[in-house]
């Protein structure tokens, strides 16, 4: 069914807001873009400025040893100096607008005073906190597309954007918002749109921020949302490439990535596109495109991620890694005899919210691999599991997690000899293998202090010539 007139959703990131040029780079994409979808509607979804959620972040983590004045005023300059420069460089005359940023930042005082009057800050407060950089930002990129002649209504998430209230993290309920947002079609449909990424608000009405990188998810929610026909990422990277440039030599630009090799390579620890924005576009089949900010707007030079299957000639597309792994072990005598061990396992930590990245399971152990940040609490609830089998549990922070991703590998020849003989010629040892899991990935545990040697070697071995 071809949409015409339907939405295309842009997200900016903030690599593409680092200074007052690149404000107008990123005005004159959004023209091209305006140019080439004349018939469409546009929202544009922004992150904060450069550096700004991590200043964010410092300053609410340690708001008792900063000057949170001082801090504001920087933060208050910086957006300031944005709008106060015209494209020709000469300063601007200026009232509303900055007295409007000014009642924004103000805001954001008040939020720290009461902080500071609690000597601590509640997990709500701090997630409003952080969330003022798209807010700020988001408000500056619409007042200058502004003075363009280019209208772009802003739209705040806590009207429609509805979370599990997962404070730090969240994720989004897709149909209350789905909800809310067809409910009000006709507002989105009939003015281009701008919205502050990476954050919803629970259904109390907490603002609860979706981890970070999640403007991207806000992109993917709201195509979902209103069924666009495409939604675009703006990166610093090519595109989707097929291992990090900063370990790998010659990594290839990938041209199409299916939703799952996506999500298992975000899952895995490829940084380039949030975890959670896959899910969203997989139920409506809406294409993605990952691509350079530099040079011409031209979607056939992004990575496209679709639900073609597509099986390149290597079958493998790309290798990532992780080291935010921890791995427990249960050890037993019959813990693979046993039937019911690893469920009463499972059913514990899920009871405490405790997400389990996988499991590795042999006759006499059971290997779980969750997020370091998770791991004193999930050593808590497994001390607590009165299991007879379990004759000893421990743990070990010293590992990392490669994963290679691609349709085919798990039914192709040699693909495992590669990878394995690979690791063995570089004499890294592999400890924990999974493959079959899932249909696109395999995955393995070395030690963490050669994992960038086990990436490298891996790759050189699938993607290097011959
Ligand atoms: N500004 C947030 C971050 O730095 C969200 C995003 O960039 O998408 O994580
Ligand atoms: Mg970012």
């Amino acid at each position: 069914m071809s949409k015409i007139g339907g939405f295309v959703v842009v997200k900016f990131g903030g690599s593409n807001f680092k200074n007052s040029q690149s404000y107008s780079e990123v005005i004159a994409k959004i023209r091209e873009i305006l140019e080439l979808e004349k018939e469409k509607t546009l929202v544009l979804i922004v992150s904060a400025a450069y550096g700004i959620t991590d200043r964010l972040v410092n300053a609410v983590n340690n708001f008792q040893n900063i000057d949170v004045r001082n801090f504001l005023r920087e933060l208050y300059d910086l957006h300031a100096s944005l709008l106060e420069v015209t494209n020709d460089g000469n300063s601007y005359e200026i009232t509303e607008e900055l007295k409007e940023l000014e009642n924004r930042v103000f805001e954001l005082e008040r939020i720290f005073d009461a902080v500071k009057l609690l000597h601590k800050v509640p997990n709500f407060a701090k997630d409003l906190i952080i969330s003022y950089g798209e807010r700020l930002n988001a408000y500056v990129l619409q007042k200058l597309l502004q003075r363009e002649g280019l209208n772009f209504e802003l739209k705040m998430p806590e009207e429609w954007i509805i979370t599990d209230g997962k404070f730090g993290n969240a994720s989004v309920l897709l149909e209350p918002t789905k909800h809310l947002i067809e409910k009000r079609l006709n507002d989105w449909k009939n003015n281009h749109s701008i919205v502050p990424g990476f954050y919803g608000v629970s259904k109390d009405g907490d603002v609860t921020l979706l981890g970070r990188g999640g403007s991207d998810y806000t992109a993917t929610v709201l195509a979902y949302a209103l069924d666009a026909n495409y939604v675009v990422l703006f990166k610093d990277v090519n595109g989707f490439l097929s291992g990090d440039p900063k370990i790998v030599e010659n990594p290839i630009l990938l041209e199409k990535l299916s939703y799952d090799e996506l999500e298992e390579l975000s899952y895995f620890g490829a940084k380039i596109v949030h975890s959670n924005a896959v899910e969203p576009l997989k139920n409506r089949s809406i294409p993605l495109y990952v691509c350079s900010f530099s040079g011409n707007f031209n979607l056939s030079k992004c990575t496209v991620v679709s639900n073609e299957k597509h099986r390149s000639e290597r079958c493998v597309k790309s290798v990532s890694f992780t080291d935010d792994v921890a791995v427990v072990q249960f050890f037993g005598a019959n813990l693979g005899r046993v039937p019911g061990v690893l469920g009463e396992i499972s059913k514990s930590m899920a009871q405490f919210g405790l997400n389990i990245k996988f499991v590795i399971t042999s006759q006499t152990a059971i290997n779980l691999i969750v997020s370091k940040k998770d791991l004193p609490e999930v050593m808590r609830v497994a001390e607590t599991l009165r299991l007879r089998e379990i004759e000893k549990i421990s743990y070990r922070t010293d590992k990392a997690l490669v994963a290679v991703v691609g349709y085919g590998l798990l039914d192709t020849h040699g693909i495992a000899a590669k990878v394995f003989g690979a690791l063995s010629k570089g004499e890294i040892n592999v400890d924990m293998i999974s493959a079959g899991a899932s249909e696109v990935s395999m995955y393995f545990l070395v030690d963490a202090q050669n994992v960038k040697d086990a990436v490298r070697m891996v790759h050189n071995e699938l993607f290097g010539e011959d």
